[in-house]
């Protein structure tokens, strides 16, 4: 991982001034500068010390990633943006704006590794984990260009948070902090492929974040097909970890359903999915297929609302997610680069 301040806590900066032989305030207002201003250039560090200042510098780079491309959608809700990490490797994220929010989606790893059939992600395999500063870092180069304020943050970008867990929370412990971004911790969310035991972990956590579940499918039989970690955590096992998060924490969570066509966009599937997540409060977002080269297929529009039909007895709410960039494969599913290698 490259040393960098950018990887620090709150309480970590102040500990590095006070043992670069400085006083804790100093950390304070670095903390300020790199999560408040956005400041890369330590010259800009008005209020802070030559000496100080030159430390920072050798320290380690606060620039960790570049932005090599920034498309738009077109529709005015969706934009892609491209980086490259120090080391030559590329993430993307994606800013999403609706009428309430603006998100930003953002990776937490290069690559990944969870190989599930319908995610275009997987094609990349896995390359390594991004640390907590290039994570925050995908968010701070967005804010820096942006003029509205980015509201929510989705760990919903490459990658799986919960096999980088420590440098996800990490990352967004600093999104939250009050010298910082202040994002608050229930616009924060971690989505998961069904990591079972890290869920548990999350439930333990003392903050507010909040959890999404990619579920997928209504049986072992469909979602050993499309998601090998299934193999290793069953759905009997998500759905418990599931409910002991619900008790544990007192909060909702969501369920991501992937509706592709005659894989689990049936009556049964419907019907066995308003069995199984019934005892369990919670939302199902039902998110239409987006292309990315499989073999799947998107469901059309009458396919879509017989679903939805077949889910109108449900005791949970169900919402449809109709993903935005679809046309610069900025949709849920579409992020891939090629493997940048140096
Ligand atoms: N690894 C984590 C974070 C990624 S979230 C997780 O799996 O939850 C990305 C979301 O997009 C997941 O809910 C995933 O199921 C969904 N997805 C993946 N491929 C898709 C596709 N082709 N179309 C629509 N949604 C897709």
């Amino acid at each position: 991982m490259v040393r960098s301040l950018k990887n620090h806590s709150y309480e970590e900066m102040q500990q590095w001034a006070v043992d670069a032989g400085f006083a804790p305030y100093t950390g304070r207002q670095i903390f300020e500068w790199l999560f408040r201003h956005f400041t890369e250039d330590t010259s800009e560090m008005l209020n802070i010390k030559k000496e100080v200042r030159s430390h920072i510098a050798e320290y380690g780079p606060l620039r960790l990633l570049d932005i090599l491309e920034h498309e738009s959608g077109g529709d005015g809700g969706t934009d892609k943006f491209l980086f490259q990490c120090l080391d030559g490797k590329a993430v993307e994220s994606v800013l999403i704006r609706s009428q309430k929010r603006v998100t930003l989606c953002v990776s937490s790893q290069v690559g990944c590794a969870m190989n599930c059939a319908f995610c275009r992600t997987a094609d990349m395999g896995f390359i390594r984990d991004l640390s907590a500063g290039e994570i925050l870092e995908q968010y701070v180069q967005v804010q820096r260009l942006s003029e509205e304020k980015i509201s929510n943050v989705v760990f919903m970008g490459m990658g799986e948070p919960f096999n980088n867990f420590e440098q996800s929370v990490r990352a967004a412990l600093v999104l939250n902090h009050e010298k910082g971004p202040q994002i608050a911790a229930r616009h924060i969310t971690f989505s998961t492929s069904g990591i079972v035991p890290k869920i548990r972990e999350f439930a333990h956590l003392p903050y507010q974040f909040k959890l999404a579940i990619s579920l997928n499918a209504a049986t072992n039989r469909i979602r050993d097909l499309l998601m090998p970690v299934n193999r290793r955590y069953p759905l009997e096992e998500l759905l418990d970890a599931a409910k002991y998060y619900v008790q544990t924490t007192n909060r909702h969570l969501t369920f991501e359903y992937v509706l592709i066509k005659d894989v689990n966009n049936g009556d049964k599937d419907a019907a066995e999915l308003m069995r199984l997540l019934r005892p369990i409060p919670c939302k199902l977002n039902v998110i239409p297929f987006n292309e990315t080269g499989a073999s799947y297929r998107r469901p059309d529009e009458k396919d879509i609302s017989r679903f939805l039909g077949a889910l109108s007895a449900a005791v949970f709410p169900v919402t449809l997610r109709l993903s935005g960039g679809r046309g610069i494969n900025a949709a849920c599913g579409q992020l891939y680069h090629e493997v940048l290698r140096k």
